[in-house]
C-alpha cells in the first residue's frame, strides 16, 4: 500500500479531536516528501535531533516538526529554534534546559510531560503524583519560555487489548482532572502509536504518533 493509502486508512478512523502525528524516524526525506505531496501531511516526528535539523532544514519550511524521542540536555540546543512540541519532557532538569535555550532565541517552545503508564520499568517519564507535584510546588512558573501543553504516554508494549485500554483510560482520567484542577492549560494529550492508536483516539487522544503502520518497518544501523 502507498504512503498515502496508509495515511488516509489512518485517519479514517481517528475521531473528531484527534490529529494524526506522521512518525518518520530513521525513514529517508524522500518518504516524508511523499507523504506531504500525495496526502497533504504537514506534522511529522522524530526521536533524534540531528536527524531531526537535518530533515528540517532539507524538507519544506511548512512541516510542522514534532519531537517524541528521550532527549539529552546537551541536544536541547539544536532543535529549540523550530520545534512544534516536545512531546518527552521527562524530568524538571529538561525542563529548565529547554527555557533557557528558547530564551536565548526568543522563542516559548510547547511541551508535554511525559507520564510514565506502562508496567516496563524502562521507559522514561513523571509518575501521576510527580506530575500533580510539579504543579503543586508552582515550579513551572519559574520557566517563562516554555509552556506546558498537555502530557504523553505509552502504552505498554503488549498485545493485551484490555491492558492497554485500561492504561490509556488511567491516563486520559488524569488528563481530565488535571485540566478542571490544576492544568487549565492542557490542551493536548499525546497517546496511541501504530498497533494502539485505535483504541487512544477512542479514549480522548489529541494526537496519535504513528510510524511503522505508514512508513513500513525502521531500518537501524
Ligand atoms: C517510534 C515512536 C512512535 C511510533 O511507533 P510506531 O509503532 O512505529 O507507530 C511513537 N511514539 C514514540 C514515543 C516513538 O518513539
Amino acid at each position: 500500500m502507498a504512503i498515502k493509502d496508509r495515511i488516509d486508512e489512518v485517519k479514517s478512523k481517528l475521531k473528531p479531536g484527534t490529529q494524526l502525528l506522521a512518525v518518520s524516524k530513521y525513514h529517508p526525506k524522500e518518504a516524508i516528501q511523499e507523504a506531504y505531496d500525495t496526502a497533504g501531511q504537514r506534522l511529522f516526528a522524530e526521536s533524534h535531533a540531528q536527524e531531526l535539523v537535518g530533515k528540517y532544514e532539507a524538507l519544506p519550511k511548512d512541516i510542522k516538526w514534532h519531537f517524541i524521542g528521550h532527549l539529552q540536555t546537551n541536544k536541547v540546543k539544536y532543535i529549540v529554534p523550530f520545534v512544534e512540541l516536545i512531546h518527552s519532557v521527562d524530568s524538571e532538569h529538561l525542563l529548565a534546559e529547554i527555557d533557557k535555550q528558547a530564551k536565548k532565541v526568543g522563542r516559548v517552545v510547547k511541551c508535554l510531560l511525559e507520564v510514565h503508564i506502562a508496567e516496563e520499568e524502562t521507559k522514561y517519564g513523571f509518575s501521576f503524583d510527580e506530575v500533580k507535584a510539579l504543579y503543586d510546588s508552582n515550579a513551572l512558573a519559574k520557566y517563562e519560555n516554555v509552556e506546558v501543553v498537555g502530557l504523553m504516554g505509552m502504552a505498554t508494549a503488549t498485545d493485551d487489548k484490555e491492558q492497554i485500554k485500561h492504561e490509556f483510560e488511567q491516563l486520559s482520567s488524569f488528563y481530565h482532572s488535571a485540566q478542571l484542577t490544576f492544568a487549565p492549560k492542557f490542551t493536548e494529550l499525546s497517546m496511541g502509536m501504530s498497533g494502539d492508536y485505535e483504541i487512544a483516539t477512542l479514549l480522548g487522544s489529541t494526537l496519535v504518533r504513528v510510524g511503522s503502520f505508514i512508513f513500513g518497518n525502521r531500518v537501524y544501523n
